[in-house]
């Protein structure tokens, strides 16, 4: 039976501070090594010290897989020697004297399955090394101590996986879990990381490591089973390894004999004590959780009568499941007729024609939860790629503005495309890019003839090709809506286009 475990590191990329000292943890804003000092580098006589927030990250991420969490933690060195490890040993966290991580013995169940989880602990993240050309034939190697320090959380399951599909599906959830809880944003380079272990029956176990994605870990993970099985049923003994990914040749080649538990020589990190967490802290914590991906979904699909594929869209993206929430409790229908007109409260208190009605009140929330997360959905394909330049409260700005702009009817999903494609951040703002779009229909005729005519001038290949062939006429339809930037009533435009045709 094939086995296989992962090591998940999860970076705490919303905190300020790295782990054991008050430099960014946001270390990609910086020139090489200038987020750097005497601890994260390892100077001698330097401390550390504990960053209490990665410690309550940590503790949220343990909860929400389920583990048990213990009374103590400690912190030990694991030492190795790698150009990218200042110190020559890696602060983390060991199980020497029973379970002293952060977590231990979770679970959480994917599709049917349960995957356990045997440990989380809390770690440090080492530099970077860049090699200058292929790394296997550089000549130099430069390194880059702005990541050292930053707060890791890792996550080690058991072997339950059975094949690759069921690690793919797994780290899917990993990941909504991750950004749900806000404690990490997946999106960002190198933030979530993962490493494979492999086994087949009758076979050493094997660790793959240096995978830049998921997806290629599962490509990994694919070959390494097959190049196993292969060895085995020739009766040749796989050696257990550290394999690294190649990802040109798309193969997993031998990077060195796998180190034991032992060449670690872990031991305890003196220069930071024992830290008991209270049960207050836990108590804490446990009131800050945000509530489930599953809880959210519930609540949207019996609260709201949502249907499921729009819920569990919304209730697996943190931004959406926010703003439906917020959209929802600002939301005021001012008549049935005018559905997607959704303004503010304050507004809508001093408008006299404008009744609000009860937000508690179940019909209410059937009514607008669902035009809330038709909304949500017909914006999503153009949000997807854009949701990952803003933040949050951004993100939740754009879609009130959306709404407010009553987008769905009057631009196409094309023309907001464009709008969000071509958005650099910062300059000029949304709501400034907003503001100099005309959104009003072409009702002047005149100007609607001009611009045929300039489509016909600019086009006049296809044009002549269109006498023949029907279907280009809807290439030059979308060429006057592009100059109208989507203007144009696409109806008249091809009547007009025809007309012209004949003529
Ligand atoms: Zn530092």
């Amino acid at each position: 039976m094939t086995k296989i475990g992962l090591e998940i590191h999860c970076q705490l990329t919303n905190l300020e501070s790295k782990l054991f000292c008050s430099c960014k943890a946001n270390y990609r804003e910086f020139s090489p090594n200038a987020n750097i000092c005497p601890i994260c580098v390892g100077l001698p006589g330097s401390l550390p010290l504990l960053n209490k927030k990665a410690v309550e990250k940590a503790t949220i991420i343990s909860m929400a897989l389920n583990c048990k969490t213990p009374e103590k933690i400690a912190f030990f060195r694991k030492n190795y020697f790698y150009p990218d490890l200042p110190k020559n040993f890696q602060i983390t966290q060991y199980d020497a004297y029973g379970p002293t991580s952060i977590g231990h013995d979770g679970k959480i169940i994917v599709e049917g399955k349960e995957i356990r989880i045997r440990r989380i602990q809390i770690e440090e993240d080492p530099g970077r090394l860049i090699y200058e050309g292929e790394s296997e034939k550089t000549q130099i190697t430069l390194v880059d101590y702005n990541r050292a320090g930053t707060p890791l959380v890792e996550i080690v399951t058991e072997p339950d996986f059975e094949n690759p599909k069921q690690v793919r599906v797994f780290l899917n959830i990993l990941v909504d879990l991750l950004s749900n809880l806000g404690v990490s944003d997946p999106t960002l380079e190198g933030a979530l990381r993962s490493d494979g272990n492999v086994s087949v029956d009758g076979g050493n176990k094997v660790e793959i490591k240096n995978v830049s994605s998921f997806h290629d870990l599962e490509k990994a993970i694919h070959f390494e089973i097959t190049r196993q099985q292969s060895l085995v049923e020739r009766g040749i003994e796989v050696i257990s390894e550290t394999r690294q990914w190649d990802d040109r040749r798309k193969i997993t080649v031998s990077a060195r004999s796998k180190e034991e538990e032992s060449d670690y020589r872990y031991f305890l990190e003196g220069d930071i004590p024992w830290i008991k967490l209270s049960s207050e802290h836990f108590n804490k914590l446990k009131e800050k959780m945000p509530k489930s991906i599953n809880e959210k979904d519930e609540r949207l699909k019996t609260e709201f009568q949502i249907n499921p594929q729009e819920s569990r869209i919304i209730s697996t993206n943190k931004k959406f499941s926010e703003s439906f929430d917020e959209i929802y409790a600002t939301c005021v229908p001012p008549s049935d007729t005018d559905k997607f007109f959704l303004t503010s409260i304050p507004e809508a208190s001093t408008h006299p024609e404008l009744k609000r009605p009860d937000p508690k009140d179940p019909n209410v929330k059937i009514k607008y939860g669902n035009e809330i997360s038709h909304l949500l959905i017909n914006t999503v394909m153009a949000l997807q790629n854009f949701q990952k330049m803003l933040d949050t409260k951004e993100f939740r700005e754009t879609i009130a503005l959306i709404s407010s702009l009553k987008v769905k009817d009057m631009i196409p999903m094309t023309v907001l495309n464009d709008i969000l494609h071509n958005y650099e951040k910062n300059k000029p703002s949304l709501s400034e890019i907003f503001k100099t779009i005309d959104f009003k229909k072409i009702s002047d005729i005149g100007t609607f003839v001009k611009l045929v005519e300039e489509v016909f001038a600019e086009e006049a290949d296809a044009v002549k090709e269109s006498k023949s062939n029907p279907e280009i006429i809807n290439y030059l339809v979308g060429k006057v809506m592009k100059k109208t930037k989507g203007r144009a009533d696409p109806q008249q435009t091809l009547d007009l286009i025809k007309e012209k045709l004949k003529s």
